[in-house]
């Protein structure tokens, strides 16, 4: 069985066509500025050179013609014909209240992914395009809609909740979401296998830190509570975004310096985090981290402050489930940078959590686990796949 995966953004389409028996990328690439002068198609097959293809893309439809022309191109290709793949699976961000799983789509769903356009305003529209280009390209291929918010779904009420007039999580579903669900879902469930835990019972945090990043904490695969929100802003620091703060601080902002709660809003997303501590350093960790260890003293309480936060959301979540088995780390810098793993656990003694320095040391973008034998928790390093985690669900969903 083959399924291809799509990520669609406003003007960008990613890809990757999977074999499900062997669960390995055939091919994958992007079509980039789509509507816009200069789109341009790079395509990657395992072993081959970069096949690249500039050619107008006025629409997605046809940025997704020439991924199917690329996939079957005969000497770039790795199918004959599109009959070979099996369905389509697709990166939708935002379900609303609706959707707790994948589902096939229909009319049904392309309406609940439409009425979610306020909640995820950026992604949302762009995803529903690229299913529907993929329905025009395909017709009657089976298309998967893999939303980002499902895993965060099966929180309990008294963790979705914001404490403010229940009138507005009826008249605007306003409560906590969570984002990266597909990222969570994956880790958590490696988690459990390549630690051998009980499938049911074991009570997991993942810490998917990246440029944007959260954690979840979860029971048997099961969200019991996140750190993103209504949107990607709340929880952790991120490279560009705050994360939790006082919301006075957009009013006080707004009043001292005559802005409006939009451009506070830009503030907090794009121009805060470790980038607007460090005093405008960069957003991504290897320069701050570099800053720092030239003796940047705002770069350096930018990651301490990133470590410190990271740590009271495992402490927390810890409280949460009354235990945690397994604490695993993922995405750009969770499977990377071993110096903030370490900081990070290093405020986890009162759980009885002992790192193995010399692997973590040595652990960099692959499983593993880098918690010592004696160890009350097991610590591990568990690269995320979300491309592969939408491909087993529209597999499982269209078999
Ligand atoms: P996203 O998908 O949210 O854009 P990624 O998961 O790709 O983010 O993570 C990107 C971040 O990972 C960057 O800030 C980058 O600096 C960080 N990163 C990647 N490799 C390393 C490393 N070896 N050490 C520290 N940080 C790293």
């Amino acid at each position: 069985m083959k399924i291809l995966v799509i990520n669609a953004g406003s003007s960008s389409l990613k890809y990757q066509l999977i074999d499900m028996e062997t669960e390995t990328v055939l091919a994958k690439g992007q079509c980039e500025r789509i509507g816009i002068e200069g789109s341009k198609l790079t395509h990657k097959v395992p072993g081959k050179e970069d096949y690249i293809r500039q050619t107008p893309m006025p629409e997605h439809k046809v940025a997704v013609d020439l991924v199917l022309e690329a996939l079957m191109d005969e000497e770039h290709g790795v199918v004959k014909s599109a009959d070979e793949i099996d369905a389509v699976g697709h990166r939708v961000l935002h379900g609303g209240m609706v959707y707790s799983d994948s589902i096939v789509v229909n009319d049904d769903v392309k309406r609940v992914i439409r009425e979610c356009f306020d909640l995820g305003p950026l992604h949302n529209p762009a995803n529903l395009t690229g299913i529907e280009a993929c329905e025009a390209a395909m017709p009657g291929k089976p298309n998967v809609a893999v939303f980002d918010t499902a895993f965060g779904m099966a929180m309990p009420e008294k963790a979705y909740t914001y404490a403010i007039p229940h009138e507005y999580l009826e008249k605007y579903s306003i409560r906590k979401y969570g984002f990266h669900g597909t990222s969570h879902n994956f880790v958590s469930k490696e988690t459990i296998r390549f630690a051998g835990l009980d499938s049911e019972t074991a009570k997991v945090i993942v810490c998917h830190l990246g440029n944007g990043a959260s954690v979840s904490a979860s029971i048997g695969g099961k969200c019991v509570d996140t750190s993103m929100g209504l949107t990607p802003l709340e929880g952790l620091i991120m490279g560009s975004r705050c994360g939790d703060i006082d919301p006075a601080v957009a009013q006080y902002i707004c009043n001292k310096e005559g802005k409006d709660i939009n451009e506070v809003l830009t503030l907090f997303n794009k121009k805060s985090g470790i980038l607007g501590m460090s005093g405008g350093v960069s957003t991504d960790f290897r320069d701050v981290k570099k800053a720092a260890d030239a003796g940047n003293h705002l770069a350096e309480v930018a990651l301490d402050a990133f470590a410190y936060r990271v740590a009271k959301y495992i402490g927390s979540y810890a409280a949460a489930m009354n235990g945690v088995d397994a604490i695993a780390f993922t995405a750009g810098v969770g499977e990377n940078d071993a110096p903030m793993r370490s900081e990070i656990m290093s405020y986890m003694g009162f759980l009885g959590v002992k790192l193995d320095e010399e692997v973590n040391k040595a652990s960099r973008g692959k499983e593993a686990l880098i918690s010592a034998p004696d160890s009350t928790v097991k610590v591990l390093v568990i690269p995320t796949n979300e491309e592969l985690m939408i491909a087993r669900d529209t597999a499982a969903l269209t078999k």
